[in-house]
């Protein structure tokens, strides 16, 4: 979630253990269970297409105990929002869950002043505000029952992914400086590699990096099509990290789900907060997505709301907003963009 845009800021961001994630210990993705998803992927394509419905498939039978999530954030609260009963779900079969933070939310000036209630907050309001959603994310996502150390932030500018992705992809003139935090580059505490600076090439190797150290079998983020520029920015950068990975990894290739936050006023409007089931918004694409439901148990729709809470900075600017997600069911989209970048990267960049 999140209006606006920019951010940045130390922290502690919580690294892998690299030792922990060595070759030797990576569990070999069950190839049954991806062999199964495939053919369920497939079967939601050929029912759609068949019957021409919109109908959700189930997303319960390709989860098992070897699952190996990764969810990509664009900021903290999208995590929960769009997968915090999958990531509960996973955890709970025995799986594995890494979540990663593409910003941390320090870019929206709504926010910080409503929060601080200084009607011009300077730089380091902005990166107080940072620590502040990332103290609630880590919260949140205890909450769902994840440990610290599966929580990465990269801590790439809030409401700059875009900028990265089409206008400052190398490291040169003229630099992307934060026009919130001032900041131009990750604390280095933050970062996975030496010398990470805001641009695109950085963003995409801190997560190729990532992929590598904690070989996912399947892959949660923000849709290409999603509305704001972060969301659909970092599915493309993630795109990108996946192109080089599954160059040195063939046989390790993660399946990809993509999740919607951001569509006109959806999931606003009718059963909004009453646990009703969450639907695909209409008029979403004239393409006809696969979508895929995973219905939440009682106690696992519970724990969302509860991880939701957590997020008080967000609460307080749009709380029922937040709460809209907090339904019976998640809904993700089987990714059709992949390996076409056309118009919905245009959409994203602005120029559609
Ligand atoms: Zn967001």
């Amino acid at each position: 979630m999140e209006p606006s845009r920019t951010k940045h800021l130390h922290a502690e961001s919580y690294r892998i253990d690299s030792e922990a994630k060595s070759t030797d210990e990576r569990p070999v993705v069950e190839s049954s269970a991806k062999i199964l998803l495939s053919v369920i992927i497939c079967i939601a394509f050929v029912t759609r297409y068949a019957y021409g419905i919109d109908t959700p498939q189930h997303l319960e039978p390709f989860l098992t105990k070897n699952t190996r999530l990764m969810v990509v954030s664009p900021h903290p609260d999208d995590e929960t929002l769009a997968a915090g009963g999958l990531i509960q779900r996973v955890l709970r079969l025995g799986g594995s869950v890494e979540v990663v933070f593409m910003t941390s939310g320090d870019g929206f000036p709504e926010g910080v002043e409503k929060e601080t209630q200084i009607s011009r907050p300077n730089a380091q309001d902005y990166r107080n505000y940072g620590k502040l959603r990332k103290r609630e994310a880590r919260q949140a996502l205890r909450v769902l029952g994840m440990n610290k150390q599966d929580v990465v932030f990269l801590n790439f500018p809030d409401g700059g992914l875009r900028n990265l992705l089409q206008k400052h992809w190398f490291d040169r003139n003229p630099f992307f400086r934060s026009p919130f935090t001032l900041e131009d580059r990750p604390q280095a505490t933050d970062s996975l590699l030496p010398d990470v600076e805001f641009n695109g090439e950085d963003v995409k190797r801190e997560i190729e990096k990532l992929l590598l150290e904690f070989h996912p079998s399947l892959i949660a983020v923000a849709d290409a099509r999603d509305r704001h520029p972060d969301h659909c920015s970092t599915y493309f950068f993630v795109n990108k990290s996946l192109k080089a990975y599954r160059k040195n990894y063939p046989t390790l290739d993660p399946k990809i789900l993509t999740f919607l936050v951001h569509f006109r006023q959806w999931p606003m409007g009718s059963g909004a907060g009453t646990g009703a089931l969450l639907n695909p918004p209409d008029g979403f694409s004239e393409e006809g997505p696969a979508w895929i439901s995973l219905a939440l148990s009682d106690e696992e729709s519970a724990n969302k709301r509860k991880s939701l809470m957590e997020y008080q900075s967000q609460m307080l600017v749009m709380g029922r907003y937040l709460m809209s997600f907090a339904r019976a069911n998640e809904l993700f989209l089987t990714d059709q963009q992949e390996g076409k970048e056309g118009p919905a990267k245009m959409q994203c960049l602005g120029s559609k």
